[in-house]
């Protein structure tokens, strides 16, 4: 097991119910809400209530439902929030020291609404 989940982090509290959050769809296994300082006029967060730290975390250990789920809720949250169908979006998650990752709990940023640009600098 790489990784130790940490269940004081952000996401977990807003799982909680200890901090509030824009919800755009609650599910059985996923929560999806406004990210709280967005890069692009869309900017949405998706994320498992299981406690999992990474994608690759979330796609090695989550069961089936899981995993159906979380990807489910991303396609109806992209028709909700405009995107799809619409002029398309932009869908990220960074991983621990190199990703960048802020938060220790897996969640997928969608973003849209705007020319993203270019993936990453060279
Ligand atoms: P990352 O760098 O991929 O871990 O991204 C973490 C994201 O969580 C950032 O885009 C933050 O703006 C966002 N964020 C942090 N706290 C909150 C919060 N309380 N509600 C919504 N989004 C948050």
């Amino acid at each position: 097991m790489p990784y130790t989940y940490d269940p004081q982090n952000i996401f977990a509290r807003i799982l909680r119910g200890e901090i509030p959050n824009r919800t755009i769809l609650d599910s059985a296994h996923t929560l999806a809400f406004h990210d709280i300082n967005p890069a692009a006029p869309v900017h949405v967060l998706v994320i498992p209530k299981g406690p999992y730290v990474t994608y690759d975390d979330f796609s090695a250990n989550a069961s089936a439902e899981e995993l159906v789920d979380f990807h489910r809720t991303l396609a109806k949250v992209c028709e909700m929030v405009g995107v799809v169908p619409g002029q398309g979006y932009r869908a990220i998650t960074n991983a621990g020291e190199h990703g960048m990752q802020e938060v220790p709990h897996f969640h997928m940023h969608v973003l849209g609404g705007k020319l993203m640009g270019p993936l990453v600098q060279r």
